[in-house]
């Protein structure tokens, strides 16, 4: 978005009342569909939930608009996916917003990721050298449903801290939200026991916590790193690894270009799936259950087919 543009919209902003727990409701905004998909979970009828990023969005590139800055300057709380995944579009829009409650630091900011597993950590310098958008470990963590359930423990504790009144109706939200979650886990690992092991290629980095979690072998990603767009040597070497070990399946992202995974696919005989990482990656996916559920039922139809196990 052009930077007048945000001026302009930062003009409006700053003439706005701010209508803290209207109708007595938190107000929340979260980076991406997921993280909404949580908050709802434990917030239910007593919080109003809007997300920024779509989840048919690269959340590591999303456009920055208008609205955004809007939504962030009347909110009582903002939930972030953190370890830098938002940091080329989320901390403007945060400055913009003129919005005292959000700032990092703020009690009404939440760092989703201070709670959960995060894989792939950096060791030694931290840096964002050749472009690799995971500097800080993998951010794609919420694709592990005991990360869902940990980042759900930490929006019932930040809600009761902003809304005490609420403490007791949000503890019991996530009591029924666990309960329902552990029941899920044992349906999803039970349709996934079969096929522990398969090796597959990603595109991007967005699986190792959905792969460790149900037992996929990673061997190899269609970026040479993450956010780095693939090279013609990259893809080369990918396709010898692919059939040296067998793989049979390529995972991508919906907002990837289908060209070189499509054409990997031609050469080694694997099937190209179009899984979604987040809730709203497609239309049924309306909540975290319908998410693993989608995921979950289009990877081990697609592994029955191409192993005829
Ligand atoms: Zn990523």
């Amino acid at each position: 978005m052009h930077n007048r543009l945000l001026l302009i919209v930062a003009a409006i902003v700053i003439a706005l009342p701010c209508p803290a727990l209207a109708a007595g409701k938190l107000s929340v905004v979260t980076a991406t569909e997921d993280l909404a998909a949580l908050a709802r979970e434990v917030g239910g009828d007593r919080i109003d939930v809007e997300a920024l990023a779509r989840g048919y969005q690269d959340p590591h590139f999303v456009e920055p608009k208008p609205s955004f800055i809007l939504k962030l300057n009347r909110a009582d709380l903002l939930i972030a996916v953190g370890r830098e995944l938002e940091i080329g579009w989320l901390p403007p829009l945060i400055n913009q917003s003129r919005n005292g409650k959000l700032q990092p630091g703020a009690a009404g900011y939440l760092d989703a990721s201070l709670t959960v597993k995060i894989l792939e950590l950096p060791t030694g310098q931290i840096t964002r050298a050749m472009g690799d958008v995971h500097p800080m470990g993998n951010p794609h963590y919420w694709l592990d449903p005991d990360n869902g359930r940990r980042v759900a423990q930490a929006i019932q504790k930040k809600l009761s801290e902003l809304d005490p009144g609420d403490a007791a109706y949000f503890a019991a939200r996530y009591a029924d939200f666990y309960k329902r979650l552990s029941a899920a886990e044992k349906r999803w690992d039970g349709q996934m026991a079969p096929y522990r092991g398969t090796k597959i290629v990603t595109y991007h980095r967005s699986w190792p916590n959905f792969a460790e979690r149900f037992g996929l072998d990673i061997v190899g990603y269609v970026e040479p790193r993450p956010g780095i767009p693939p090279s013609p040597g990259h893809t080369l070497d990918l396709i010898q690894e692919m059939k040296r070990q067998g793989v049979k399946i390529i995972l991508v992202e919906p907002y990837f270009d289908l060209k070189t995974p499509n054409a990997i696919a031609r050469d080694t005989g694997a099937r190209v799936l179009v899984m979604a990482p987040s809730v709203g990656g497609e239309k049924e996916i309306t909540d975290y259950f319908k998410l693993f559920d989608y995921d979950i039922n289009m990877l081990t139809t697609a592994i029955k087919q191409v192993t005829g196990k």
